[in-house]
């Protein structure tokens, strides 16, 4: 990066957005706060804990159930949080949104419904190589039980995904490609359009896990056309313990339920139970109202932001990142795909990852170190992980500053 574009700053606000999330404004150890481990989970702003807070102080009652104003109150919101999912990704109908406990839970019931219905001994589900383990371990499972099989689609040292590699592995024995939209490890973006495409064309079924993209850029399902889109709300400023499964509506009608209970079902007899209609399928038991609710606050908050404007400030801080961290001698970057979104990994020789995030936590700053929960990625490139620095629209380019300063510190005390 050139002098001149390393002074070059975008017009988004930082330091105003940062006044909404009040967590970032504290000290530890004494140093104050500088949170870049985004991509484990986003903060949240005061709407979304405001939210929470509101409902339990008002309108706590069972969704879909009483007949009286607590419950009707609840039952609106939790709904309404619905529609605000299926406009901010553009679904096509609110029914094609299920709400989960996360991405994980999504891409299970995805493997266990549409994987005990639809798959048969000899075929195939293709993983790319650098996924979360949320996105290889059910399929692994499902697989297990049907006589499938999983197979990766090669990655190469870049963190790139190969498509021409892709492209050959695909026949009619694939029945499901599923592929993050951002890599949580190495921050590639993937080019899922194009995956999508490649995958309908061969026959089968896309789910892409977009947990990592929905805090960085706007997704539109129905452009991408994928079959399931998976996230979690709290990597994108919701609260923990809710996430969203959209699938297109036509596949969600043909999958069985995937647990059984109250609120996904019809009606139930000894003779026979019949199942509920979408979305509630899909939804037994008592959901976290809250948390929907809390969700549906953040999708809010999400678009009264210039999002356009934040993506700019975003790229902004990652080539900053890299350019700052690049200067210093001994670090390697791990990943250095060409389309990159919200995370820097890197290594320090002569250092173990751990000893690092240690000594930048004691100098007050947050990230990540490890394998990430991708293990087969950080075999393949033969590391044990790395140091992740994972950003959002609310970090400044001070935040990377003091990363900088923290890293010629913790290089001080371990090299
Ligand atoms: N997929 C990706 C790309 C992730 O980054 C994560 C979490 O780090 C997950 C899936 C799992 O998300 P959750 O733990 O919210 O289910």
């Amino acid at each position: 990066m050139s002098e001149a574009a390393l002074a070059t700053r975008t017009a988004f606000d930082a330091e105003q957005i940062r006044k909404d999330f009040p967590i970032l404004h504290q000290q530890v150890h004494g140093k104050p706060l500088v949170y870049l481990d985004n991509a484990a989970t986003t903060q949240k702003p005061e709407a979304v804990i405001q939210a929470i807070v509101d409902y339990y102080r008002h309108d706590n009652s069972n969704v879909h159930r009483g007949a009286h104003a607590l419950a009707e109150r609840a039952t609106e919101k939790f709904e309404q949080a619905r529609v605000k999912v299926a406009q901010l990704i553009n679904a096509a109908e609110p029914r094609e949104i299920i709400w989960t406990r996360g991405t994980s839970e999504s891409i299970n019931l995805v493997a266990a419904s549409w994987g005990r219905s639809a798959l048969k001994p000899g075929d195939r589900i293709l993983v790319s190589a650098m996924e979360h383990h949320s996105n290889i371990v059910p399929w692994q499972m499902i697989a297990a039980q049907m006589g499938a099989t999983v197979e990766p689609i090669p990655v190469d040292s870049t963190g790139t995904l190969d498509l021409d590699a892709l492209q050959q592995m695909l026949d009619e024995r694939v029945r499901m490609v599923a592929c993050g939209h951002v890599s949580n490890a190495l921050g590639t973006v993937n080019p899922v359009e194009r995956i999508v495409q490649l995958a309908h064309q061969a026959g089968a079924l896309c789910l892409i896990d977009g947990a990592q993209a929905m805090s960085h850029m706007r997704v539109d399902v129905q452009a991408l056309d994928c079959d399931f889109y998976v996230f979690s709300a709290h990597k994108m400023f919701g609260p923990t313990g809710v996430g969203v499964l959209y699938g297109k509506a036509a596949l969600l009608e043909a999958m069985p339920p995937y647990q059984g209970g109250g609120e996904m079902i019809e009606s139930v007899s000894f003779a026979g139970t019949t199942y509920n209609q979408l979305p509630y399928k899909f939804e037994a038991g008592t959901p976290d109202i809250a948390g929907v609710i809390a969700l549906g606050a953040a999708v809010d908050y999400l678009q009264g932001i210039d999002r356009d404007a934040a993506e700019a400030h975003e790229r902004d801080l990652l080539e900053y990142a890299e350019a700052r961290v690049r200067e210093l001698p001994g670090i390697t970057l791990v990943g250095t795909a060409a389309q990159r979104a919200g995370v820097l990994s890197f290594l320090i020789d002569g250092t173990h990852p751990h000893d690092v995030g240690m000594l930048l936590d004691q100098q007050g700053v947050a990230v990540r170190t490890g394998n990430h929960c991708a293990q087969p990625i950080m075999d393949q490139l033969g590391i044990p992980g790395t140091i992740r620095a994972s950003f959002c629209f609310y970090n400044t380019r001070a935040d990377i500053d003091r990363l900088v300063e923290a890293l010629v510190k913790a290089k001080q005390f371990l090299v």
